[in-house]
């Protein structure tokens, strides 16, 4: 497409937005009245207004039935009892990750998950211990790395394998990972990383690393924190092992949001021979209630739940999730491609961008560094009104979400920041 830098093409772009209606669905935070624009979808996505009816009515199901609210289903929505409540997001999450629905389940924290996966999907055996990832990922995964291979009695200095981006360079390129993974392949147990890097925006070829893992013999998974409703995955085909993802940044579920995770359908015949740690809501349903000891897990990615699960955030989470299924992956994912870049468009020759044009290379978030006034003009566009995030030492973050925002909102912030920049 020919972009143009005027307010009216923006508004022409939206008008031909066939996904417009999907803004109307969420709160914009406003202030002094005026709707802000909002970018920050990479750290906490917007609420959904169907959210309050969904927890209004999982608390009425608590008042009017309580514990039987467990077991018993409910009358007046015919939902599914909270026994099963995993269950209600299964075809979201399946279409949202490209995945069967016996392959995903709701539940927990991301980094919790990443624990409870790694204690299934990493198994070091005789020299094949080591793992790959990339160098600089989201610290949470740096420290789940470093203290899981610690609990293993191994050390990480030995066992870590960190590719970090050629010198001088913010992003990777694919060749020096599937190199890497080749060049190691006769000890690494496992490659793991982020799909969709949280800091500079690239997107990683998961097709291809996947294929180099089980070529050198290795296990795969991904951390899809910001991969999930950003772009179009396809776990199953793709022949990922087992991922995982928070659903509070682009699938809008609320701070702090239940997670989801992924294991591949490979691995469901021998799931009850895999170590992991276990907890009563992963045991077999139909036997929970009998209390016996010997755990035997629930078919497929159920099966790694651990606790009851937090009823009320589920609530949150199935709603959510739901409008990112039904405005589907390929319609979104069409409109983020355009909607980012015109954001491209209007910066690419003002600002440096280290995230990739390529649109294969990317998802919706453009990460800008701005030496030395980067935080001065960032405090601006928040007085401005446009609310993005900040990274030390000199990275603003802006991810239009293709869910809420607006092509105009994209506008407003190229010349924001391109007034912000003549000035300073
Ligand atoms: C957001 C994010 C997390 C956050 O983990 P929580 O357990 O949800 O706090 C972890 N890893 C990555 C890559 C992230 O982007």
């Amino acid at each position: 497409m020919n972009f143009i830098n005027e307010l009216d093409f923006a508004r022409q772009l939206d008008q031909k937005d066939p996904l417009r209606s999907f803004r109307d669905r969420f709160y914009i935070p406003q202030r002094n009245g005026q709707p802000l624009r909002y970018f920050c979808g990479n750290s906490l996505g917007l609420q959904p207004k169907a959210v309050r009816a969904a927890l209004d009515h999982e608390l009425s199901v608590w008042q009017n039935l309580a514990v039987e609210g467990w077991f018993d289903e409910d009358e007046v929505v015919r939902n599914k009892p909270w026994l099963t409540i995993h269950e209600r997001s299964k075809p979201a999450l399946a279409h949202i990750v490209g995945a069967l629905e016996t392959e995903v389940c709701a539940m927990n924290n991301l980094t919790v998950n990443m624990h409870l996966l790694l204690t299934s999907f990493y198994r070091p055996v005789g020299k094949r211990t080591r793992i790959l990832t990339i160098g600089g990922d989201f610290p949470s995964d740096m420290y789940a790395f470093e203290t899981h291979i610690r609990a293993r009695s191994l050390n990480p200095d030995d066992v870590l394998i960190e590719v970090y981006p050629r010198p001088g360079h913010e992003t990777w390129q694919m060749a020096d990972l599937l190199r890497s993974i080749a060049q190691h392949a006769d000890s690494l147990a496992l490659v793991l990383f982020s799909g969709v890097h949280y800091y500079t925006g690239q997107v990683f070829d998961m097709a291809a690393v996947a294929q180099a893992a089980h070529d050198a013999g290795a296990l795969v998974g991904f951390d899809l924190a910001h991969g999930v409703g950003n772009v179009v995955l396809q776990l199953h085909h793709w022949q990922v092992d087992f991922a995982y993802w928070c659903s509070y940044k682009y699938l809008n579920a609320g701070p702090g949001g239940v997670s989801g995770i992924f294991v591949h359908e490979r691995h469901h015949a021998s799931a009850a021979m895999l170590p992991r740690l276990a907890g009563w809501w992963g045991y077999d349903q139909s036997q929970r209630f009998a209390m016996t000891k010997g755990f035997v897990p629930m078919p497929g990615a159920d099966g790694w739940q651990v606790s009851t699960p937090t009823v009320l955030a589920m609530a949150v989470h199935d709603t959510a999730v739901q409008i990112t299924a039904e405005a589907g992956m390929p319609a979104l994912r069409q409109k983020s491609e355009l909607l980012t870049g015109y954001l491209y468009f209007l910066l690419g020759d003002i600002i440096r961008i280290i995230t990739p044009e390529d649109p294969n290379l990317r998802g919706c978030q453009l990460s800008l560094l701005i030496p030395e006034q980067g935080k001065t003009i960032f405090d601006q566009l928040t007085q401005a009104g446009i609310i993005g995030d900040w990274r030390e030492p000199d990275c603003v973050r802006l991810a239009p979400a293709p869910l809420y925002t607006s092509f105009e909102d994209v506008w407003e912030v190229g010349n924001t920041l391109r007034r912000l920049l003549a000035r300073s």
